[in-house]
C-alpha cells in the first residue's frame, strides 16, 4: 500500500466529519454568503483546529474569495485546503545528521510514546540507520518490557535497566552504547509523570546534562507525542509540557481513531510546534514522516478508490 492511502485512511473519520460539513453547508448555495463563513468557522471548532486557527482560515478565505471572485462550491473547497495546507507548511523536516544523533521521548501515559519509538527505529532501520533504544521509562516494569517487544520487532538493539532505576543512567548507558556500536540514531524511551511538573522538569534536566555532557555536538530532538483522540485537550499537554521540556516536535498519534484530526493545525498554529511524525494505527509501518500537502489533501479529498 502507498504512503498516500495510508495517510488518507488515517484521516477519513476527521475527513468524513470535517469535509462532510463543509459539503453541507456549501450545498445549494449560489453565492459564498456570511452565513457559509460562520457555519465553516463553527465546522472547522468542532473539528479541533482552535479558535484562532479557525478564524484566521476563515479570514484568509474570505480575502481570496473576494479577490479571484470564487463562487463554485469545488473552487471554495480548493481554497480551503491551499490555506491549509499552507498553514501546516514548515519546519517538519527530521534532521538528524551527526552521527549518532539523539531523540528523547516525553509526553503523558497512554499517548502512545513507546509504540511510536518502535515505529520509529523500524522505519528509520529500513532507511539504512543503525538505531538503539534506551529504556528510560523506568517507571513500570511492564514499560521496559514493551520497548523490548518493540525492539524485538524492528530489530534493533535495546539498553534497560531495572524497574526504578535512575532513568538518566539509562540515558547514559544508552547513549555509551549507541557510540561504541556506531550507531546513528538513539532514541530513549521517558515515563511520562506531569503531574509532577517539578519533578519531570529535574528528570529532564539530569537527561539533558548526560546528553550534553556524552553529545555536546550532536543533532538532539525532543519529541512530544500528542494523542489526537484528546483534541484540543493534547493542545493543553503541549502547553504544560513545554513550559518544563524544550520541545522541537511533535509525534501525533492515533489519527486513525479520531474526527479530531484538526487538532494539528492548532498545534502548528497556536503552539507554533512542528509536527513531525504520525502515527495512523498500532502496526509497525503506521508511523508517517508528517507532509503538510498530503496531510491537507487527506482532510479533504479521499482518495482511496484510487489505490
Ligand atoms: P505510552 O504510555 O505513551 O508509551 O503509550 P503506548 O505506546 O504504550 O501506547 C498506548 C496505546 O496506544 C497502545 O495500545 C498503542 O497500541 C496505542 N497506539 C499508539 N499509537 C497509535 C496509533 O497511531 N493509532 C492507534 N489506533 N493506536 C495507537
Ligand atoms: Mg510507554
Amino acid at each position: 500500500m502507498g504512503l498516500f492511502s495510508k495517510i488518507n485512511r488515517g484521516l477519513k473519520k476527521t475527513r468524513d466529519s470535517m469535509s462532510g460539513a463543509i459539503n453541507s453547508a456549501l450545498y445549494g448555495k449560489n453565492e459564498i454568503d456570511d452565513e457559509f463563513y460562520e457555519d465553516l468557522e463553527e465546522i472547522l471548532i468542532m473539528a479541533d483546529c482552535g479558535v484562532s486557527t479557525s478564524e484566521e482560515i476563515v479570514s484568509k478565505l474570505k480575502d481570496i474569495v473576494f479577490k479571484k471572485n470564487i463562487h463554485r462550491a469545488s473552487d471554495v473547497k480548493k481554497e480551503i485546503k491551499n490555506i491549509v495546507s499552507d498553514l501546516l507548511t514548515g519546519g517538519e523536516e527530521v534532521d538528524m545528521i551527526t552521527v549518532p544523533s539523539v531523540i528523547l521521548v516525553i509526553g503523558v501515559n497512554g499517548v502512545g510514546k513507546t509504540t511510536s519509538i518502535g515505529k520509529m527505529a523500524a522505519l528509520f532501520k529500513s532507511e539504512g540507520k543503525k538505531v538503539i533504544l534506551g529504556a528510560a521509562d523506568t517507571f513500570r516494569a511492564a514499560a521496559i518490557d514493551q520497548l523490548e517487544i518493540w525492539a524485538d520487532r524492528a530489530g534493533v538493539d535495546i539498553v534497560k535497566h531495572k524497574e526504578g532505576a535512575d532513568p538518566a543512567a539509562v540515558v547514559f548507558d544508552t547513549i555509551s552504547a549507541g557510540i561504541a556500536r556506531n550507531c546513528d540514531i538513539i532514541i530513549c524511551d521517558t515515563a511520562g509523570r506531569l503531574h509532577n511538573k517539578k519533578n519531570l522538569m529535574e528528570e529532564l534536566n539530569k537527561i539533558y546534562r548526560v546528553m550534553d555532557r556524552q553529545l555536546p555536538y550532536a543533532d538532539r530532538e525532543i519529541f512530544l507525542v500528542l494523542d489526537a483522540t484528546t483534541g484540543q485537550n493534547a493542545v493543553n499537554q503541549a502547553k504544560e509540557f513545554m513550559e518544563v521540556a524544550e520541545v522541537t516536535g511533535i509525534i501525533l498519534t492515533k489519527l486513525d481513531g479520531t474526527a479530531k484530526g484538526g487538532v494539528v493545525l492548532s498545534i502548528k498554529h497556536d503552539l507554533k510546534v512542528p509536527v513531525k511524525f504520525v502515527g495512523v494505527g498500532e502496526g509497525i509501518d503506521d508511523l508517517r514522516y508528517f507532509d503538510a500537502k498530503e496531510f491537507a489533501e487527506g482532510l479533504f479529498e479521499s482518495t482511496e478508490e484510487k489505490q
